[in-house]
């Protein structure tokens, strides 16, 4: 890639748009750079981006939740507790703890509340576990479409494209994401495979609230024309 005259910054992007034949990407630092085409991928945060380029991808996000916990005597498999909710597998001397990933709010959502009630769930179900001594929590969380496909291809604005929203299978669907946008952007043809995954299919209501079915108003308000 350097050999072919490629670059590779470290920036947080506040905007792209598009700019005189090409698009102009906006830096936090203030900086201005301008290229022939952005492809926008930006995992979690997809949203803010891709909203800003007319695509109307929600800010809740699947999130996926787990922590470790002490144990009197050593875990000698993985346990699922389906009544729970929950997974926990051995860890070093404790046990793993992983919660199913829920539909959340980053910025409202505390995932204590989660882990709280994940725990008070599955203590009922197992002897010998240290719930208080528990540490190392940690959150996973990406982007997830109604209909469960990704977003990848262009946006309304021109030159930018998406390529997002993978939810738990970006690592395994990350090649062939970058592979055909690179075919769409240097051929100028989209890929027949791309056609499931146009970031403004029809298909995608998007999901605004933690699990249930949106209601109708939030379908229509988040499917309508970009603000
Ligand atoms: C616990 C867990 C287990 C998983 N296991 C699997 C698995 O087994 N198999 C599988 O296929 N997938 C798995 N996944 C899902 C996988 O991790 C994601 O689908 C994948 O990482 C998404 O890739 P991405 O490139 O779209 O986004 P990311 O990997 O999230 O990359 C986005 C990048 O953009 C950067 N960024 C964000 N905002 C900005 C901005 N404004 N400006 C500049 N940079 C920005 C971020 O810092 C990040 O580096 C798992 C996820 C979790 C949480």
């Amino acid at each position: 890639m350097f050999a072919r005259g490629g670059d590779i910054r470290t920036e947080e992007v506040v905007d792209v748009r598009a700019r005189r034949g090409g698009v102009r990407v906006c830096t936090g630092a203030g900086l201005a750079l301008q290229a022939d085409v952005a492809v926008i991928a930006t995992g979690a945060s997809l949203a803010h981006l891709a909203r800003r380029c007319g695509v109307p991808v929600p800010a809740p996000v699947s999130r996926g939740y787990s922590f470790t916990v002490a144990v009197d005597r050593p875990v000698p498999g993985p346990i699922y507790l389906p009544e729970a909710r929950a997974m926990c597998t051995p860890h070093r001397d404790g046990m793993r703890v992983a919660g199913m990933a829920q539909l959340l709010d980053p910025d409202r959502e505390d995932i204590r509340d989660n882990v709280r009630s994940l725990i008070a769930s599955a203590r009922p179900l197992l002897e010998g576990v240290r719930w208080n001594e528990r540490g190392d929590v940690r959150v996973g969380e990406g982007p997830v479409t109604s209909d469960g496909r990704p977003l990848i291809g262009a946006t309304p604005v021109a030159g930018v494209h998406l390529a997002g929203g993978h939810d738990r299978w970006g690592f395994t669907h990350g090649p062939v994401t970058g592979r055909l946008p690179a075919e769409q952007i240097t051929t100028g043809t989209r890929p027949e495979a791309l056609r499931a995954f146009d970031p403004l299919r029809v298909a995608v209501k998007w999901r605004v609230d933690t699990g249930r079915p949106p209601v109708a108003s939030q379908v229509l308000s988040a499917a309508g024309s970009p603000s």
